[in-house]
Parts: structure tokens; sequence; C-alpha cells
């Protein structure tokens, strides 16, 4: 095992949460959880981190700074979505301003759902995420990993467009059952 997983160093970004989210992260690392027992650090470098968590939703402004930080991060690197807001968008996803989750800016590794997402999963998840970064390492070392291209995010015009499709097509619905009951017989 590699020092790297022995202790890792991870950088927590947060997208546009609740705070909700952040408030279990901090807690992981206070002395209830105290997650530096297990050698996990909490850095505010991009360049010293291994892992990559992330809270909150992902919108067309923060978008560019997930991937500013992602960017910044050396290989063998790890992203957590850590919350179902991370994950999908979760109760924002319908927002006109969210894009979805951090896998609409940048590559996600483990998905770690919940509202609030509970201290013990953000544990699981970095553990699940350190298998994750052995096996990336094992590939940097061969030569085999190569830099992902970061995805096309959607900007907000897209999703303006595509939520007035959504309520138009709803409106639509709602009208045609309106013509329905009017033409059935009483
Ligand atoms: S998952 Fe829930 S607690 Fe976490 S940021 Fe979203 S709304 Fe807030």
């Amino acid at each position: 095992m590699s020092s790297t997983v022995k202790s890792p160093w991870l950088i927590h970004y947060d997208a546009s949460s609740c705070n909700g989210c952040d408030i279990e992260v901090l807690a992981c690392l206070t002395p209830m959880y105290d997650v530096e027992r297990f050698g996990i650090i909490n850095t505010g470098n991009p360049k010293h981190a291994d892992i990559f968590l992330v809270t909150g939703s992902v919108n067309e402004r923060n978008s560019k700074v997930v991937q500013q930080i992602y960017s910044q991060m050396l290989e063998p690197k790890v992203v957590i979505a850590c919350g179902i807001c991370a994950c999908s968008g979760g109760i924002f996803k319908e927002c006109y301003n969210t894009l979805g989750g951090v896998d609409v800016a940048i590559p996600v590794d483990v998905y770690a759902p919940g509202c609030a997402i509970r201290p013990e999963a953000i544990i699981d998840a970095v553990v699940t995420g350190l298998g994750v970064l052995e096996e990336k390492r094992a590939a940097v070392a061969e030569g085999r990993i190569e830099a992902p291209a970061l995805p096309q995010t959607p900007t907000a015009a897209d999703k303006l467009v595509d939520a007035q499709t959504v309520r138009a097509a709803a409106l639509a619905e709602t009208q045609s059952g309106w013509a329905t009951r009017e033409r059935s017989p009483q």
C-alpha cells in the first residue's frame, strides 16, 4: 500500500451546498469522528490533494471553479460527490440555474448520496475512494493513465430552454386533459 493511500490529503469545495453536507464534512474533521487519526488531512491547496470532495450542485459559475481545482490536482486523483446534490443536483436539480451534479463538470469516481450525508457515509466514501486511488496510482506508475477530457458543461441558457420546454409540455398535457374532460359525457 502506498503512502498516498495510507495518508490521503483531501480538498473540500462547497459548490452550492445548503451547508448541511458541509457541516457533516466538518464533523468528520472534528474530535467526534476525527479522520486525522486515519492520516486523512484536509488541505486548502489542490496541488497537495489526492481526493477532491465536492458538496452541493453545480451551476454555470461554479462549474469553472470545480474544473479549475480539478485541473490543478496532480494524478492520481479521486473525486467524491458528497451528498445527493453533488451526485445529481438533488432537490435543486430542476432549478433554472442548476446544471446538475458534479459529473457535469468533472469525472466523478465515488457517488455518496444522502441529505444531509452522514459522517459515516463520508468516511466510507473516502475509504472507497482510496481503492480507486491505489488503482490509479498503479496505472500512473505503469504509464497507463491519461488525463481525462473534461465534459462540456451545459450552460444556464441551455437549462432555461430545457425548463421552458418541460413547462410547455406539462401545460400542453394539462390542457389536453381539460379537452378530454370537456368532450366526455357527464
Ligand atoms: S444533499 Fe441535502 S444537506 Fe447536502 S447540500 Fe444538498 S440539500 Fe443540503
